[in-house]
């Protein structure tokens, strides 16, 4: 593409009509700047009573205002936080159970328009190199991904570019779900695509939700408007806010009911950050009944030559991280939570209690990376460095070990449940019951195509006490799940409630 081409594309890309609907009746925006602010000046201490009616609000599976998350935020004393964290991991128990959804993320190209201040792949890095994967090597990492390492579900990441735009996510969605590779004892495939990408036009959602689109993802980074001003050079595609802002809004309109927000935490003052983040979430509510299906909390991680990094003034520590994620978690009950590999195996460890519901194992955030086989953390290759570097095999097995089951499943999307259907699911918890099952019966799979010796010895115990509750709880149920187990079991794949 001539360099005149590409100005024009970058030029055209954004639908003023498209953000300019979604506005108030004044022009703004649905970022309370001045009420975030406020609600972080007030200092005094909540009591002990009032802060119990939000634990029984959010275990009651309601989201909180911005005014009572900002009271939680406020909680100082010890024994009330303790009582925070263990609501919070109660509130997961109740919503998803014991189940932990593993994904992984595959990038598709380093080629990008905006120039963020805190991203290697940013275009005045030159130390970045820069490629978009044809077809042939978007279906060699799927088969690497889906056949070597036994993953079912991908989050597709795609920088802002022309040459990765939607034609190209459309052709890469098809590309990917068209693999199927023959494992240990059946056969491994793509079942569920999500996309991170940048902020699209309604009618380009349509044709990605025509593709079988899982989830998708936009995270707005900072939803301070002054940070994000100036992290985003002006005159970037992605220094419009608002532009932003209303992805989920286009998104909701193309048909496309499951959307992923997030922050990316350390641009900021964290506080804002999460009231910003809630703020998003109940203007989801509004706008459509439907809040977001996941929400993502990213934390900023070194990447090769980008100075930013070196010293953020916001940078998020690890006891106000695990604090964010635990009042996320009261804030919007039912939303799934994500924590990545950017962060260590330590870290993970101390935050799975706290109510995460999704972590990716196994990544490679390198283009090609997959495939190739080449070492990890090539910094010339990615978009930041990675905290956890540790395999599919020894995670799930560490997470087996603390009584949680790994799920594959991606029945509740090839179903209808997706949207407002599965938040009533799992407001209601009826959603668990498919999703225990469901989890029984990928985790069989998996142990059987991909395990360990070792993760298979501890994935038996934890699915002999799995299959026990099944039949103590769901006796109806039981006999055609057991039938369907005793399948998969002699090799067939890919059945599900
Ligand atoms: S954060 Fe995203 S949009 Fe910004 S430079 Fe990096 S890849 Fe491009």
């Amino acid at each position: 593409m001539l360099p005149e081409e590409k100005k024009n594309w970058v030029r055209d890309r954004i639908v003023p009509e498209e953000i300019d609907k979604y506005l108030g009746a004044g022009g703004g925006d649905f970022i309370p700047d001045a009420e975030i602010h406020r609600l972080l000046a007030e200092t005094g201490e909540p009591a002990a009573a009032q802060v119990r009616e939000l634990v029984a609000k959010a275990l009651a599976v309601q989201t909180l205002s911005l005014a009572e998350l900002a009271t939680l935020m406020r909680v100082r004393d010890p024994e009330l936080w303790a009582e925070l964290r263990a609501a919070a991991g109660a509130v997961k128990r109740q919503v998803y159970d014991n189940r932990i959804v593993t994904f992984a993320p595959l990038y598709l190209g380093s080629k990008c328009v905006n120039d963020c201040a805190y991203c290697g792949l940013r275009r005045s890095n030159p130390a970045v190199e820069r490629r978009v994967l044809d077809m042939a090597a978007v279906r060699a990492e799927t088969e690497a991904l889906a056949g070597k390492l036994g993953h079912k579900r991908l989050i597709v990441v795609y920088g802002e570019h022309p040459e990765s735009g939607v034609d190209y996510i459309a052709e890469s969605i098809r590309a990917v779900y068209s693999v199927k590779v023959q494992t240990r004892r059946g056969v491994g495939q793509i079942r569920r695509v999500n996309v991170n990408a940048a902020p699209m036009r309604i009618s380009e959602l349509k044709t990605l939700k025509q593709c079988g689109l899982g989830t998708f993802q936009v995270f707005q980074e900072t939803y301070d408007r002054r940070a994000y001003a100036q992290l985003h050079p002006a005159g970037t595609l992605k220094s419009d806010f608002r532009w932003r802002l209303t992805a989920m809004h286009r998104a909701q309109e193309a048909g496309i009911d499951d959307n992923g927000i997030g922050a990316l935490y350390g641009l900021s003052d964290w506080r804002f950050e999460l009231l910003g983040q809630q703020a998003h979430a109940l203007e989801m509510e509004r706008f459509c009944g439907i809040g977001p299906h996941t929400m993502s909390f990213p934390r900023l991680e070194p990447a090769v030559n980008t100075p930013f990094l070196e010293q953020p003034k916001w940078r998020v520590s690890d006891g106000d991280f695990e604090r964010l994620v635990t009042l996320a978690r009261l804030a919007v009950p039912y939303a799934g939570l994500i924590i990545t590999a950017r962060e260590s195996p330590e870290m993970r460890r101390r935050l799975l209690p706290l109510g995460v519901t999704q972590m990716d194992a196994a990544s490679n955030v390198g283009v090609g990376a997959y495939a190739d086989g080449q070492e990890k953390q090539k910094g010339e290759r990615q978009q930041f460095i990675l905290g956890d570097p540790r395999g599919l095999d020894e995670c799930i097995r560490e997470w087996a070990a603390a009584g949680c089951i790994t799920s594959f499943c991606t029945a509740g999307y090839r179903c209808g449940r997706t949207g407002k259907c599965i938040m009533d699911l799992l407001r209601t918890g009826a959603e668990g019951k498919f999703c225990k099952l469901n989890a029984v019966l990928t985790f069989k799979e998996w142990l059987d195509d991909f395990a360990t010796p070792e993760t298979q010895a501890v994935g038996a115990a934890l699915l002999e006490r799995e299959l026990a509750e099944v039949r103590r709880t769901q006796p109806q149920v039981w006999p055609a799940f057991e039938a369907t187990y005793r399948r998969i079991v002699a090799g067939e794949r890919d059945l599900y409630f």
